[in-house]
């Protein structure tokens, strides 16, 4: 069988890896456990039914479009959708990084900044977070100014520690770089702040967000960025066009009309996952505060240094993990990232899931002792 070696830089590089296993409470991907409403499920079936099957989609998307920016009080020219928030980072990184630049992230943060930024050609460079995975804005004025990247990434709420960025981070981080500051919001609608307000024509941010969380329509593959208008007619130039379906831009714009019941969503999620952390707090466990739809663990006393040996033993992290999967449990094993050993992180789901997850945790931690 004939192959041919992909590109020289990308030989090491291996592809985005989050298991997809059938199990009873499936607690790793964050999405959403609440089904969006009825009405919204109605519009999408009727929209089928008007689609031009024949006809290429809206190029520009422009209602969709005009939809969002109402929602955020700009004009249709500071978004651009694509297909996942994943595709707009992509398109960003097409735009303005690649070979002989560079892109700034704050390990541990989302992979997929610099797995992306990577297959771009750029070169990434990670500042430090704090041992409590806070960021300062010290920290971030010292990587900028250092190493003056294209693209300097920011998640807030950060996946996967849960926390948001303070304004005084994303502050520095305009004031230092020459380049592009990219807040990721994915979860920005669990938490009190926002970077939205700092976008304007005359500064390099560009905030994305993504339907699949909030908008409980993680199938749709629906993402969108606000960015000043500059900066999205630079990433027309490099997209492709027509990628986003006209079915995906009915039901975009049929969720914006159901913005109470997402709200309450949200709302209910939160409630949740104050409950969820509430209850792990009493168990034999570190738990850091998330202002997200997932919270980051790690059982008591692991985790400390990196392990040693022959590498082949299995850690209190992923074998918790594994404890968990054996009661059909399933979250995110984060336990071999970089600045994460032993963690865990678990989607906050519905209250019947999290009791689920929360007697499975019991078991497993007391099978442990
Ligand atoms: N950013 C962050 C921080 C995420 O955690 C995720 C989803 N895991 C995404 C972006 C991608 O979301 P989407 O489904 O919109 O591609």
């Amino acid at each position: 069988m004939a192959t041919y070696p992909k590109r020289d830089d990308l030989r090491e590089l291996s592809g985005y890896h989050s298991p997809q296993v059938s199990v009873k409470v499936r607690l790793n991907t964050n999405e959403s456990p609440i089904a969006p409403p009825a009405e919204f499920v109605e519009a999408v079936t009727t929209a089928v039914s008007d689609v031009q099957w024949n006809r290429y989609p809206d190029r520009t998307a422009t209602a969709l479009r005009e939809d969002i920016a109402a929602l955020h009080n700009v004009s249709a020219d500071n978004v651009f959708v694509a297909n996942g928030s994943n595709e707009v980072l992509q398109t960003l990184l097409l735009a303005y990084s690649g070979a002989g630049r560079k892109v700034v992230t704050f390990e541990p943060t989302y992979q997929l900044h610099s797995h992306i930024a990577r297959i771009s050609g750029a070169t990434v460079v990670s500042g430090n977070r704090n041992a409590d995975f806070t960021l300062d804005a010290a920290e971030v004025r010292r990587v900028c100014t250092q190493h003056q990247p294209s693209v300097t990434f920011l998640c807030s709420p950060n996946n996967p520690t849960g926390l948001v960025e303070s304004p005084e981070v994303v502050q520095a981080a305009i004031e230092s770089t020459p380049g592009i500051v990219l807040v990721d919001e994915a979860y920005a609608q669990f938490s009190p702040h926002s970077a939205l307000s700092l976008v304007r024509e005359d500064a390099c941010i560009a905030v994305s967000r993504t339907y699949s969380k909030t908008w409980s329509m993680a199938a749709a593959r629906l993402g969108y960025l606000i960015a000043p208008k500059w900066m999205i007619a630079d990433l027309e130039s490099v997209a492709l066009p027509y990628r986003v379906d006209a079915l995906k831009q009915a039901a975009g714009r049929a969720a914006l009309r159901h913005v109470a019941q997402m709200e309450a969503a949200v709302r209910e999620v939160v409630a949740q996952r104050e409950r969820l952390v509430a209850a792990m707090l009493k168990l034999p466990l570190t738990v850091w505060p998330s202002q997200a739809n997932f919270i980051l663990f790690r059982p008591a006393g692991a985790g400390v240094g990196a392990r040693s040996g022959t590498g082949k033993e299995v850690g209190a992290g992923r074998a918790l993990w594994q404890a968990l999967l054996d009661q059909s449990v399933l979250v995110r094993d984060c336990s071999s990232w970089d600045g994460l050993t032993d963690c865990l992180r678990v989607t906050v789901g519905t209250a019947e899931e999290n009791d689920a997850f929360l007697t499975a945790l019991q078991t497993a931690l007391q099978a442990r002792d």
